[in-house]
């Protein structure tokens, strides 16, 4: 069975998009692939965090996507900072990797921009990267495009440590996901739902209070029309709640066109409030057992042992290679 990792940033929220987009993608994955996945905490320190917030943050992340169906059964889930010798292979892959290439990643180039007072981590955090999916041997790395060219930075990380110190490392690939429906905003139904919004009344957060998701819904964005068709251009915020059921049901938008025939926006969108609530809610009521409970901290500890004696073992052989040895 080939190797996936997946690392999640702890920053910003979850939402409904980030669930129908990315996380139902990944429990799909689960049952054909080795899995691997973690919170990767280390890189959210790229930018200013509030210790306290980051902390919450870490726990909540990995409790919402295990209670969205991550199985710990079939993934080996940890914490990236538990994992201590990942910082360790990070700075020899740096020591192999020049500066030209890692000053020109797009997302250096782009976020490096934004903030003149940027870290040194923020140049450096590719490599970071590859230091995440270089020591577990990964076959595949499923990442949107935007990522793509870090995985890239990582084979090439790889392959030049290869043929200096022999084959120490598994070249890995790039899974680009084929990513779900995008769900769009609620209120702006032209544009993605995005956690990073600064409008929440078109975000469904699976945070969300169950009340204020059904508000969102019922005041959701749509047109002058009485009829529930689906036609994106002229119609995106009818389409878009036709999406949700689509992709929460598993029904065809057909199906969906015709269940609602004759009906008004009114009774539609209590529908797809009662949908939404009702998957959500499953969700959250999964969340809440686990998010404070030693079930959680047993399934990061037997992950972060299995991952620390993979890092380990590559950092010996590693060391060995370079010379860092007593
Ligand atoms: P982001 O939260 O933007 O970092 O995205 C994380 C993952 O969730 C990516 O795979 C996105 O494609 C997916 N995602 C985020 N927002 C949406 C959305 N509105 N609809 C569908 N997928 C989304």
């Amino acid at each position: 069975m080939k190797r996936i990792l997946t690392g999640l940033k702890p920053t910003g929220d979850l939402t409904l998009g980030n669930y129908i987009g990315a996380i139902k993608q990944m429990t799909k994955m689960q049952d054909e692939y080795e899995s691997y996945i973690f919170v990767a905490d280390l890189h959210a320190l790229t930018v200013p965090q509030n210790p306290i917030e980051l902390k919450k943050r870490i726990r909540a992340f990995i409790a919402m996507y295990i209670a969205c169906g991550i199985d710990p059964k079939k993934n080996t889930i940890y914490i990236q900072s538990d994992i201590e010798y990942i910082p360790s292979i990070s700075w020899i892959l740096e020591c192999s990797t020049y500066y030209g290439e890692a000053s020109r990643m797009i997302q250096f180039k782009e976020k490096s921009k934004e903030n003149a007072n940027f870290s040194v981590g923020l140049l450096t955090y590719p490599v970071l990267m590859a230091a995440d999916i270089l020591y577990a041997d990964t076959d595949l790395v499923p990442v949107g495009i935007d990522q793509k060219q870090h995985v890239e930075l990582a084979r090439d990380i790889a392959i030049r440590f290869n043929k200096k110190y022999g084959e120490i490392f598994k070249v890995p690939e790039p899974l680009i996901t084929k990513s779900g429906t995008k769900i769009k905003d609620l209120k702006d139904p032209t544009k993605k739902m995005s956690k990073s919004d600064e409008n929440p009344a078109g975000v469904i957060s699976l945070f969300d209070d169950i009340k204020i998701i059904r508000k969102k819904i019922m005041s959701a964005t749509t047109d002058s029309e009485m009829n529930i068709i689906y036609d994106e251009e002229k119609k995106p915020g009818i389409s878009n709640l036709i999406n949700i059921v689509v992709s929460l049901t598993g029904k065809s938008i057909n199906e969906v066109e015709t269940m609602f025939k004759g009906k008004n926006y009114g009774e539609f969108k209590s529908y797809v409030a009662d949908l939404v609530v009702e998957v959500i809610g499953n969700i959250q009521e999964k969340y809440n057992k686990l998010v404070n409970s030693k079930e959680l901290d047993s399934i990061l500890d037997e992950g972060a042992k299995k991952a620390s004696a993979l890092a380990y073992k590559k950092y010996q052989t590693m060391r060995e290679k370079v010379g860092v040895v007593r």
